[in-house]
């Protein structure tokens, strides 16, 4: 139903929270990251799907997972933009070329009414996938008058993630991401201290 609904199971969990714009966007980021893999199944993307609380039976084709690494192409030059100004206007050229108007859907009544960009409740998932995205961007980007995220900082890395709600300014996607480097640029320094050392 491509919405995160309320999980009877989970009766502590947060609506708000769960539903929230922030989530959203950790979404997004998460899924690009899992479509940048080429060799991601549909099972993978289902994962993440239904980490962001989405119900089963989450029915995705390898066809659907194809289209969906399209739109993660395009969701990723948001996360390039070095400014504020870059990613609006990337972020205007989606709205232009991948969205539908702002409509408000209750999913029949099963959900609260919330707003949309798709077409339709039942868009397919790449439709989903640029609209719920943009969505959730552009509302962080009016928030914050910045861009919504950024690539890590690792060279070896090509992870997207969200730099709000995380404290301070973050540089890497991951703390595995940022041990690496921390570890690798200490054996840098060590190494040009000792030039005539050989190479551990
Ligand atoms: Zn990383």
């Amino acid at each position: 139903m491509r919405y995160i609904r309320l999980v009877p199971s989970h009766p502590t969990d947060d609506w708000s929270t769960r539903h929230s714009v922030l989530t959203t966007a950790r979404r997004t980021a998460a899924l690009i990251n899992a479509l940048t893999d080429e060799g991601a199944r549909p099972s993978d993307v289902a994962d993440v799907l239904r980490a962001y609380g989405e119900a089963d039976p989450i029915e995705l084709t390898p066809h659907d997972v194809a289209t969906m690494r399209t739109a993660a192409a395009h969701l990723r030059e948001v996360f390039t933009a070095e400014h504020t100004d870059e990613a609006a206007a990337t972020l205007n050229g989606l709205l232009r070329e991948h969205t539908g108007p702002l409509r408000l859907t209750s999913h029949g009544g099963t959900a609260p009414w919330h707003p949309h960009l798709d077409h339709a409740d039942d868009a397919p998932w790449a439709e989903w996938l640029l609209a719920s995205s943009c969505m959730a961007l552009t509302v962080l980007t009016w928030d914050q008058q910045r861009p919504p995220g950024r690539t890590c900082a690792s060279p070896t890395c090509r992870n997207v993630f969200i730099t709000q709600g995380s404290g301070q300014e973050r540089r890497y996607c991951s703390r595995r991401c940022a041990t690496r480097e921390r570890v690798a640029a200490h054996r840098r320094a060590r190494a040009a201290e000792r030039p005539d050392s050989p190479h551990a």
